[in-house]
């Protein structure tokens, strides 16, 4: 343990939040436009946020729901995932990822990373496929997207599902097309942090058959929603035909939803000129390495994660940040990896060396601020203060 520094004279004087969420006058105005509506729950406005996300995307239909992990849980339960089950993930991902392979009874099986996207490693999922093998949850890491064709080459081949866990991959492309507008399912997240926030919410985009279910599934597993059965001209009957769960979105997050989306475009310029601002600065240092973006991708931005080349500092991860910190500087890391967490390191015995690609991009990763709330100072701010600790403990 080394005694925390005191801050800095030529630090910002105020601290810089890693990632606060930016809500306008509009989001405020059509809250509480909802709350004066009489309908606060799931209705015209959840519908409508629905509508637009897919017209968005360019995805024949949407499902929205209270958050990503929601949408996850129940992809899994229509696709059929259960006990027996192996499902395939990456253990660079945040927890809910694989926790809902665990809430359906399944068996998670890690596959190790790519070293420059950090995503999962489509060569050696191809190798971890077994005759228990039931789904894919590929998480495109940071925004970029994961290496999608010989993944849906492998599971097409092996009549596997994929399930794409896009919470960083609103706004996406592989290949050229938006990441979420196909048939297969895809989860977003619009948890506080994320690039469009309804303060918690997620979204299920798929084929119309299969959103179906999982629309039965996600509310009650009733025949028939509250709204429709409430509204003028709507019957009181419905049927429960499956336990389904309570993972509704509100019409008060929908409000947030709706605007939010209209900005998206813009929210995504500014991440990308944050992100030329960065990459800038620190392509050209040898103790830093700035994050990729491979050509036959549009890279949402969702994380800049900045790896340190640790051989060529005195200090490891922790100090570097800790010295960020220092100098006022609010940063994160992305992700500890599963393997490390203890429920999963002592139920599937592993070591940090079990992925070993994860464990030691882990070790050298610092996630720096990227929101739409940064100003050009704001931005100046951190480069200098990543420089300055750089120069100060360069070996
Ligand atoms: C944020 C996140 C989730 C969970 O999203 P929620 O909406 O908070 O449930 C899932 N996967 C990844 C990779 C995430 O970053």
């Amino acid at each position: 343990m080394t005694a925390p520094s005191r801050p800095r004279a030529n630090a910002r004087q105020e601290f810089l939040p890693f990632a606060p969420p930016l809500i306008g006058e509009e989001e405020i105005n059509e809250v509480v436009a909802t709350l004066r509506s009489g309908w606060i729950t799931t209705g015209p406005k959840t519908k409508r946020f629905e509508t637009n996300l897919a017209a968005y995307l360019g995805a024949s239909g949407a499902l929205a729901l209270n958050s990503c992990t929601a949408a996850l849980h129940t992809a899994l339960v229509t696709l059929g995932v259960g006990p027996g089950d192996e499902v395939i993930t990456t253990p660079l991902t945040f927890a809910a990822s694989v926790n809902v392979i665990e809430h359906v009874g399944a068996r998670p099986v890690l596959v190790d990373v790519e070293a420059d996207t950090l995503n999962i490693d489509p060569a050696m999922v191809e190798r971890a496929i077994t005759p228990r093998t039931k789904a894919i949850i590929p998480v495109h890491f940071a925004g970029h997207p994961v290496d999608l064709d010989p993944l849906y080459d492998a599971a097409q081949r092996r009549g596997l599902a994929v399930l794409e866990d896009a919470a960083h991959a609103l706004a996406a492309r592989y290949k050229g097309r938006l990441i979420g507008s196909g048939e297969n399912p895809v989860a977003f997240s619009f948890y506080a942090t994320k690039n469009l926030t309804t303060g918690e919410g997620g979204m299920l985009t798929g084929n119309p058959e299969f959103l179906e279910r999982a629309r039965l599934i996600s509310l009650h597993g009733m025949s028939r929603d509250a709204w429709k059965r409430y509204d003028k001209g709507g019957k009181w009957y419905y049927e429960v035909l499956y336990p389904g769960f309570k993972y509704n979105m509100t019409d008060i997050q929908a409000a947030l939803g709706l605007w939010q989306l209209k900005k998206l475009p813009g929210f995504e310029e500014r991440r990308r000129a944050v992100v030329a601002l960065y990459d800038q600065a620190f392509a050209q240092e040898d103790a830093l390495e700035t994050p990729v973006e491979r050509p036959e991708v549009e890279h949402a931005w969702h994380l800049y994660v900045l790896r340190l080349r640790l051989e060529a500092l005195r200090i490891d991860r922790d100090q570097f940040i800790e010295e960020l910190t220092n100098r006022n500087i609010g940063t994160s890391v992305h992700f500890i990896p599963i393997h490390l967490h203890p429920y999963y390191r002592d139920k599937y015995a592993f070591t940090p060396e079990s992925y070993p690609i994860a464990f030691s991009n882990y070790r050298r990763m610092i996630s720096l601020p990227l929101n739409v709330r940064l100003s050009d100072a704001d931005v100046a701010d951190v480069i200098e203060a990543v420089r300055d600790v750089v120069s100060e403990f360069r070996r």
